[in-house]
């Protein structure tokens, strides 16, 4: 789950994180009322969108020579300019896709005259199995491009958990960024208190970009992203009323709603799969028949048929999907159960594409005898390379 960078900025303070001051703000009065609140003179409004690249981004709906999504502002009606030129507007940036994101939320914060940007990630590294830092001193931009161009500026060391952190992490951290006394030793904390926030939220990625060196001398959090494991979300329940739904996928929203793991993907078979292992060796085997998978769905263990039906609904309401392949192994579900319910869910949502369904395991034949008796045209497949065979020739035959 991810949230947005002034809930990331009042739990980062929290911890004892220096950042700015500044309040949410979800009107254009609102944004004028919380800049009255800010010492001045500069003022930073901020467009609130699970998305980088803000500050580079475009509005759709105000043209290419309009600023984008992070403006100073010198005054109020700065302030009320800017957001009502972002407030239900859409914001595109490199990270959003060309369908941008609709500006619902601001953050108006005070104006920090910078002298330097770098970048600070703590992140759970998948290699070692360990929290990592990431530090660089190119902040401020793309840190993609920072690792692409210039590898050797970006520095990595991992935290070993059972110590946890140590003096000598922060003092990593504070070379990495090529800091000296006072301004050394305020890295050190600042590298200490995000990775208490790291744990103590079961945070999956803390990123700040740009952690700035301010004109006096002060180290602060200008931006920051977090998502947590959700995992442990029920370790804490006080951070899911931090969730906004409006940010996350809808169809995948959706799905987490009947308990179903789905997550769309670029191709245009959809697959419906029991297992998260069966699930990816049946991608697998479609793209190795030569076209890719619309979505990886697992619907677990006890699919019923408003599980399946369900299913069918989120996979058919992507336009890509030109084709469903239904790959079930019934091990404690029986195969007529399921079919009963293919069969049922194909007929409400009136389904329109080409299905194949193979089924394996327990009540297999009666399973394959009510698909072939349900007067829908389902073409059945015996084993999972048939399936995939099929499927492809279906949904190439239609094109
Ligand atoms: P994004 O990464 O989405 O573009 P940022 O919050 O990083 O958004 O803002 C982009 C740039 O705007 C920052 O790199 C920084 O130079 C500037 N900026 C952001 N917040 C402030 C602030 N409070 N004061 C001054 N400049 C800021
Ligand atoms: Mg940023």
């Amino acid at each position: 789950m991810n949230i947005h960078e002034y809930q990331a900025k009042e739990l980062l303070a929290k911890f004892g994180v220096p950042v700015p001051a500044g309040y949410p703000a979800m009107s254009v009065e609102e944004a004028v009322e919380a800049s009255k609140k800010l010492p001045g003179p500069l003022y930073v409004v901020k467009a609130q969108i699970h998305a980088g690249g803000r500050g580079k981004g475009k509005f759709k709906e105000l043209g290419p020579d309009a600023k984008g999504g992070v403006r100073l502002a010198k005054t109020e009606e700065e302030v009320r300019a800017a957001a009502q030129d972002m407030l239900g507007n859409t914001l595109v940036t490199v990270q959003t896709g060309e369908h941008g994101k609709q500006v619902n939320r601001l953050y108006v914060t005070d104006g920090v005259d910078i002298a330097k940007e770098f970048y600070l990630a703590v992140l759970v590294d998948r290699a070692s199995g360990r929290p990592a830092f990431v530090v660089s001193t190119e902040g401020g931009m793309d840190i993609e491009t920072v690792a692409h161009d210039t590898p050797e500026k970006i520095h990595t060391f991992d935290v070993d958990p059972a110590t946890g952190f140590m003096p000598h992490h922060g003092r990593a951290v504070a070379n990495a960024l090529g800091l000296k006394g006072d301004l050394a030793k305020q890295a050190q904390k600042v590298a200490a208190k995000v990775y208490d926030a790291f744990i103590g939220t079961d945070a999956a990625q803390i990123e700040i970009n740009p952690l700035a060196v301010t004109e006096d001398d002060k180290l602060m959090v200008l931006d920051a992203k977090v998502g947590f494991d959700s995992n442990a979300g029920f370790r804490h329940k006080d951070l899911a009323e931090l969730r906004d739904e409006t940010e996350e996928d809808p169809q995948e929203l959706e799905a987490s709603k009947y308990d179903l793991a789905y997550i769309k993907l670029d191709g245009n078979i959809g697959c419906m799969v029991n297992g998260a292992g069966l699930a990816m060796a049946t991608m697998d085997i479609i793209k190795l028949n030569g076209e890719f998978p619309a979505n990886f769905l697992d619907v677990g263990g006890g699919a019923n048929k408003e599980k399946v039906t369900a299913a069918f609904k989120i996979i058919l309401s992507d336009p890509a999907v030109k084709g469903i392949l239904v790959n079930i192994f019934g091990g404690i579900m029986r195969c007529d159960i399921i079919a009963e319910g293919i069969v049922a869910a194909a007929k409400e949502v009136n389904l329109s594409v080409p299905l194949v369904v193979r089924l394996e395991g327990t009540n297999v034949d009666q399973g394959k005898e009510i698909l072939a008796n349900s007067g829908l045209a389902i073409v059945p497949a015996n084993d999972l390379g048939d399936a995939a065979r099929k499927i492809v020739a279906e949904v190439r035959k239609a094109a």
